[in-house]
């Protein structure tokens, strides 16, 4: 699940909770695992019930804990703290999840971020969960950076074959020498753009524009998100700008501004494989 409103979520997680908990963002990996009432390591994500005396089917149950979780902008580990006490009280054996990767694995939920905790000081990457660097004699928490790595290409291709449509129409518009004058302000109808299209006409080009915002996260702190996305420039202007149309690339959240090595540095690698090859490798 990636949209706008996937995103929006993890901003109020953000604000709502501790500095420190950053787990509300999910960051691991999920994939689809197969059944078992007896080994909860093994989940089925299809339709079963909770448990042996009820109707309920644990697909509806998890959706439902997940919206009132989401409500409540509590943080993961407290999230995992209900889980676990809701599975005691229910018969057992019973299919209630007990951590939030698995929740998500049977809401079939994928999650395309990978998670970086970073030391600012010495730009060393820490074990998960370690929250002050234990190699800088003067590091502090606010001296830790988290750092959110996107699968960009599925991000990318993602948002390309959902609006192909408008990306093929408007491209024939951007061939095309009838244009009214409102559009030709639009990039592709620039000098720059139409030198290239002649450079290359036999070429499918998909290019990006590439973004950095920083949003405030906290009141209270200097605590700041940093995105870095991009936007379509084949796209309609009206949906290029829509935030659920800009794949994400990365996001940092820090106390201070990021060191774009740092951050980006993996990223860039990657974009200029992407560029060079088609796909990452
Ligand atoms: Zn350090």
């Amino acid at each position: 699940m990636y949209d706008e409103s996937h995103l929006s979520e993890v901003e109020e997680h953000v604000l709502d909770t501790d500095e420190s908990d950053f787990d509300t963002l999910n960051t691991s990996v999920y994939a689809s695992q197969s059944s078992d009432y007896e080994n909860e390591d093994n989940f089925d994500p299809a339709d079963d019930p909770l448990h042996y005396y009820t109707h309920l089917q644990t697909n509806d149950i998890c959706m439902e804990f997940l919206k009132l979780l989401r409500d409540s902008q509590i943080s993961k580990t407290q999230s995992e703290r209900f889980l676990s006490f809701i599975k005691t009280l229910l018969p057992y054996p019973n299919k209630m999840p007990t951590s939030m990767e698995k929740l998500l694995t049977i809401l079939n939920i994928t999650n395309y971020f990978t998670k970086r905790i970073v030391c600012i000081l010495c730009k060393k990457e820490l074990n998960n969960k370690q929250l002050v660097c234990n190699t800088c004699t003067t590091a502090e928490s606010k001296h830790t950076a988290h750092i959110y790595d996107t699968d960009f290409f599925i991000l990318l291709s993602l948002v390309v074959s959902r609006l192909l449509v408008e990306i093929n129409k408007y491209k024939e518009e951007i061939l095309s020498t009838n244009i009214n004058e409102e559009k030709c302000y639009d990039i592709p109808f620039g000098q720059i753009y139409q030198d290239l299209l002649k450079r290359l006409p036999n070429e499918n080009m998909l290019s990006l524009l590439f973004h950095i915002d920083g949003v405030g996260l906290c009141k209270s702190s200097n605590l700041k998100m940093w995105l870095f996305s991009a936007s379509i420039i084949e796209l309609p202007p009206h949906f290029r700008t829509r935030r659920h149309n800009m794949p994400l690339v990365s996001i940092y959240i820090g106390h201070t501004e990021p060191d774009i090595n740092l951050w980006l540095g993996s990223s860039f690698l990657a974009l200029k494989l992407l560029k060079e090859n088609g796909k990452y490798s």
